[in-house]
């Protein structure tokens, strides 16, 4: 395939819409390099597939649409936790844990990390551990360009196109390409499967606005669960129930709190105008949950303000990748370890479900964990695409425990060192031979079973 023509950029019909109108519109592009491997998304788990990418020695390039990396993980501001062992191992190494190990160094998270169920970690220091990283392991970055295009020849894809602030659109050629954009975007403009939320009706989870608050009298301040006791009693007053409130202390900043205490629900997010209400109603949510009920009705609130807002919506769950195998809830509940493991992951099914209600769980039995399979990563109708994090082949359920930070990170260490495994022999991701990339993960210290 040939990259370098001014190419057709074609707008989709809707997800779903039988008889929509495709419309197409030409974009000017200059054709700007050749790689073996890019990585389309720079959230967590597009870091590590980079990352990987590069060290397995393939030229990497790792593309995002905002200004910055880290996805969720930094934008969504803090994460309540990362989950890094069951009860008696860690069960995630390799890339994941240099970065604890550099956020340590920075103070980014507290010196227990390594005996902890739950880490809790600052995402602005974490800005600064991913660009170190990249910039270590080799990776080229472009920021500010969103995925435009995708062509592809048969099963091969070949060019991408992103857009350009200067008006002509950039094209880059490559061997192998990695989804990480949490949208299975790379598959859906490729035209491949992208299966969406629930089986029976399409409907994802729900989305979350989070936010800190500073300025709290920590001598005074309500513990989570006298604050969670206190939302619902104030709530069951309101029309639309909520959610328990998560409230996240990050370590090494007193008077701070980050709470996940919005609920937004839009029919998808991948269309921008149901995303604009959910921002707007998002925001909306942040204010009435701090001016109405923190600073009134919270013991040590009483002076606290907004500190932080995140610079976008939460979005758990969009469309996912149609992979070699779709993981089940049933293959992870029952600790199932497979052959092609490439991780391990010990995360619950949580489900935020459309439906309101609290979220669904079910969970592993103590101290078990399950693994996750080389072919959930591999695209089923191209050659040449792997995915991971969020859009990972599974269904609604079992990606409501594989959307969350380890198995993202752990997923992107194994697609981007499985892409230049690819990339270096010449061969497609279902002829590549997933114990190649278990022996490869392992001597870079991932645990892969
Ligand atoms: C409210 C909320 C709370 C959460 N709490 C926790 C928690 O406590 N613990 C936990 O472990 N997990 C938690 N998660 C889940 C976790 O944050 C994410 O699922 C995880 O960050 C997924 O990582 P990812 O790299 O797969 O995707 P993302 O972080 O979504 O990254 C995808 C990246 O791709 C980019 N992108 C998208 N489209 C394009 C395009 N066309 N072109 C270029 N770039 C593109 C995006 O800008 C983004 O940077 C939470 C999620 C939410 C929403």
């Amino acid at each position: 395939m040939i990259c370098g023509n001014p190419e057709p950029v074609e707008f989709l019909p809707d997800e779903g819409v039988t008889g929509s109108e495709v419309r197409s519109v030409q974009v000017a592009t200059d054709f700007a390099g050749h790689y073996d491997v890019i990585v389309v998304g720079g959230g967590l788990s597009g870091v590590c597939a980079a990352v990987a990418s590069a060290r397995t020695g393939a030229r990497t390039l790792l593309a995002e649409a905002l200004p910055f990396v880290g996805g969720n993980g930094t934008t969504g501001l803090p994460i309540s936790g990362l989950r890094a062992r069951n009860s008696d191992r860690m069960i995630v190494g390799g890339i994941i844990t240099e970065i604890l190990e550099m956020l340590l160094a920075r103070g980014g998270v507290g010196d227990d990390f390594s005996t902890k169920e739950w880490i809790s970690i600052d995402a602005e220091q974490l800005q600064f551990v991913l660009a170190g990283l990249l910039e270590g392991a080799g990776v080229e970055l472009l920021t500010y360009s969103p995925l435009l295009s995708v062509a592809r020849d048969q099963k091969r894809i070949g060019c991408l196109t992103f857009y350009n602030k200067d008006g002509r659109a950039l094209q880059y050629g490559a061997r192998v390409v990695i989804d990480s954009s949490g949208d299975a975007q790379v598959a859906r403009l490729a035209g491949l499967t992208t299966p969406m939320g629930r089986q029976r009706d399409n409907r994802t989870q729900t989305m979350s606005l989070v936010f800190s608050v500073a300025g709290i009298n920590e001598a005074r301040a309500a513990p989570s669960d006298v604050i969670s006791a206190a939302w619902n009693a104030f709530e069951s007053a309101v029309e639309n129930s909520r959610r328990d409130p998560a409230v996240n202390q990050i370590f090494g900043r007193p008077g701070w709190r980050s709470f996940i205490a919005t609920r937004v629900d839009v029919e998808k997010g991948t269309d921008n105008r149901l995303l604009a209400k959910a921002e707007l109603e998002g925001r909306r949510q942040v204010d009435e949950f701090v001016s109405d009920f923190l600073r009134k009705q919270v013991a040590g609130y009483e002076q606290c303000f907004v500190a932080q807002i995140a610079s976008h919506v939460g979005v758990r769950e969009t469309r996912r990748i149609s992979g070699l195998y779709d993981v089940t809830a049933r293959d992870l509940i029952s600790g199932r370890k497979f052959d092609d493991s490439i991780a391990c992951n010990a995360s619950s099914v949580e489900i935020h479900q459309p439906d309101r209600g609290l979220p669904q769980w079910e969970h592993l039995k103590d101290g078990d964990y399950y693994t996750i399979p080389y072919r959930s990563l591999v695209a089923s109708e191209a050659d040449n695409l792997l995915a991971s994090g969020r859009c990972i082949s599974g269904t609604h359920e079992a990606l409501a425990a594989l959307r969350v930070l380890s198995p993202a990170m752990a997923t992107g260490q194994a697609a981007g060192t499985a892409a230049a495994l690819c990339a270096r022999g010449d061969i497609s991701a279902h002829q590549l031979d997933a114990e190649s990339v278990r022996t490869a993960l392992r001597s870079a210290g991932a645990i892969v079973d």
